[in-house]
């Protein structure tokens, strides 16, 4: 199916992205990797009649350190995150999950920036972002601002972006040493979107577990935070029973839609067990 016509604007800058943003408003669209919104105008589910590609602004590639930060360029490509000796060293979680994102040729062209802004519940990078405290650097006409990834997810397709704003950078801070990881996702087969997914990071000592992060991917409108699961496991012994508590916590705040991928009981069931081996994962993974 061919998109509608549009209008197709190349800036060299953030600065000149954001001004095109300003001046085309609600006609006007980013266009980073191109791998959800090309398949949206498609179906014209999105009608942009300008295109703003900002492929050519060299400042929104690349990962680079902020003293104990990693900061990541909006349209660094996933295979870039993979193969990123940076992201392996203070933030293995990212490099890892990538993998799972998607094929090699969706990866070689969609970005992180893309994935995040998008809005998809059945997107990796919301649930990661969430357990990794990361922060969203956009800038728009007033300037630059930073914002965390909690609270950043308001429903399917909407975010705390404004139209006139473009996400520059991630930022996220390196794991402290002994820090323990894990993303579960479920899919049908490889190239899927998660059928459900759980992302925990977690930090322990002795029995007890210090510091617990738990996102879940694709069971509900957004990404979520189960801040409740979380506070069942924090400060306490690492138990069969207290991971069963938290699955059902988890469990609790899950409201996914029904479609191919299964209804609403059965994906609900698979995020508890995602849960589940995320935690025993991650808890193995500690030092
Ligand atoms: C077959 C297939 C399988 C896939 N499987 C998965 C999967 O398993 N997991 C997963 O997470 N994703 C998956 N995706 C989605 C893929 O990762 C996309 O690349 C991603 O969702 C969007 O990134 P993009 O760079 O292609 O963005 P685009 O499609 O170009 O843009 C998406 C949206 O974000 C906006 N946007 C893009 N960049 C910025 C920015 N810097 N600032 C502000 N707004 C911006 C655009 O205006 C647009 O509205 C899949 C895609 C395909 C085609």
């Amino acid at each position: 199916m061919i998109p509608p016509r549009f209008e197709y604007h190349a800036p060299r800058s953030v600065s000149e992205a954001v001004a095109l943003l300003g001046q085309y408003g609600s006609e006007a669209k980013l266009l980073a990797g191109g791998h959800s919104l090309l398949p949206m105008m498609k179906l014209r589910f999105a009608q942009p009649e300008h295109l703003i590609d900002i492929n050519r602004i060299p400042e929104l590639r690349g990962i680079c350190e902020d003293g104990n930060t990693v900061v990541i360029g909006a349209m660094t490509v996933e295979n870039d995150l993979i193969t990123s000796p940076i992201l392996q060293a203070k933030v293995p979680l990212l490099a890892e999950a990538a993998k799972l994102i998607a094929d090699p040729q969706v990866r070689n062209r969609g970005t992180i920036g893309g994935d995040i802004a998008h809005g998809d519940p059945g997107n990796d990078h919301p649930a990661l972002s969430l357990v990794c405290d990361a922060e969203f650097v956009l800038e728009g006409p007033k300037g630059r601002r930073t914002v965390p990834a909690n609270g950043f997810f308001l429903g399917t397709y909407m975010t705390l972006l404004e139209e006139t704003e473009v996400m520059v950078a991630i930022r996220v801070p390196a794991f402290a040493a002994g820090t323990g990881w894990a993303y579960e996702k479920l899919k049908r087969k490889t190239g899927d979107w998660a059928t459900a997914g759980c992302a925990v990071v977690m930090r322990k000592s002795g029995d007890k577990v210090t510091h617990i992060r738990i996102g879940l991917t694709n069971v509900a409108a957004t990404a979520l935070r189960a801040e409740q699961a979380e506070a069942v496991l924090l400060n306490q012994a690492f138990t069969p029973d207290n991971i069963a508590k938290a699955a059902a916590a988890a469990m609790a705040i899950c409201e996914p839609a029904e479609d191919l991928r299964g209804d609403a009981e059965y994906k609900t069931a698979m995020a508890g067990e995602m849960v589940k081996r995320a935690l025993q994962k991650a808890w193995s993974a500690c030092q």
